[in-house]
């Protein structure tokens, strides 16, 4: 069973709920996981599991323009039509390369009148792996600092994971925020979704988003995290989620939560006797059970 964590914004909880839910698996159901960081610009999974040691086992490369200054004539007819601005033209001058701009297009490679353009090819992110006990391994995406390819990683992740499948009882991914391509590409790659949203204006907004984009595609439970937080909007979520008649649970808004993040352990394995923790063990049970 392949599953994701997804949310619309950031600080919902995802990665909270995708590392204690990997844990319970792992450890209540013995069942053998692998937990797949696709948050690729921040990826905190091995942080939060206290994970210190990762090994590379991938590069991510894409298309970059290498351009042949002998036979560019300064036309700037590249530099018109770079989507981001990537390439600069200095009239009778120069012309200029913003690597960090470059999404990889090669739109400049196909249209220098020239052929002063050739192709070459640049690391954008790592894909990587550890272990965080016998029966729970991670698969974590990660962007070079200042890249901008955050989709060809999670391509690449999820491209991956076919060859995970009958090594694994369960592949959990922990999703970056969002609603673009990336989003698309993770929902594509799992067969159910876990929706985390709040208690607030902003967490309903992104929960209606996300179900009309892909609310039709896979099966859905909402994770109400922090239920119960005072002076937010929980009834008209629980409205909303009730008129489109999916499923919901609930994991409590509990300030020992914040400890555990400090403590670099799950919280479930801190608080295994609370009630945020009874919530997340009735959640990997719908997981492993569906
Ligand atoms: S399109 Fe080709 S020739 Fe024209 S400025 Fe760009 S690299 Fe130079
Ligand atoms: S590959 Fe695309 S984004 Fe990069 S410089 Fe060329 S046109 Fe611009």
């Amino acid at each position: 069973m392949r599953c994701a964590v997804i949310g619309g914004k950031g600080g919902t909880g995802k990665t909270f709920i995708a590392v204690n839910l990997a844990y319970i698996v792992s450890s209540k159901f013995n069942c053998k996981v692998l937990l797949v960081d696709s948050d690729v610009e921040n990826p905190s999974v091995p942080s939060a599991l206290g994970v210190g040691e990762l090994k590379i086992i991938g590069q991510v490369k894409r298309f970059s323009p290498k351009i042949i200054f002998d036979k560019c004539d300064l036309c700037g007819v590249c530099a018109e039509n770079c989507p981001p601005h990537a390439l600069i033209l200095i009239p009778n001058k120069k012309l200029m390369f913003l690597e960090t701009l470059c999404e990889g297009c090669a739109m400049c490679f196909y249209i220098c009148p020239r052929k002063a353009i050739v192709e070459d090819e640049s690391v954008v992110g790592w894909i990587k792996f550890g272990v965080f006990s016998s029966n729970l391994d991670l698969l974590v995406g990660e962007l070079r600092p200042g890249e901008r390819g955050y989709s060809e990683i999670i391509e690449e992740l999820m491209g991956r994971l076919d060859s995970y499948n009958t090594s694994y009882d369960s592949i959990i991914v922990d999703s970056p925020p969002g609603t673009g391509k990336p989003i698309k590409l993770i929902v594509e790659s799992v067969e159910k979704l876990f929706v985390v949203t709040e208690p607030t204006r902003l967490g309903l907004h992104d929960l209606k988003k996300l179900y009309s984009l892909i609310g039709s595609l896979r099966d859905f439970t909402v994770i109400l995290n922090k239920a119960g937080l005072k002076g937010g909007v929980e009834s008209e979520i629980r409205d909303y989620v009730s008129s489109i008649g999916v499923e919901m649970v609930d994991v409590p808004f509990d300030l020992s939560i914040n400890y555990a993040y400090a403590s670099f352990k799950p919280y479930v394995e801190l608080y295994p006797e609370s009630s945020v923790s009874n919530a997340l063990v009735n959640i990997a049970r719908r997981l492993i059970n569906s």
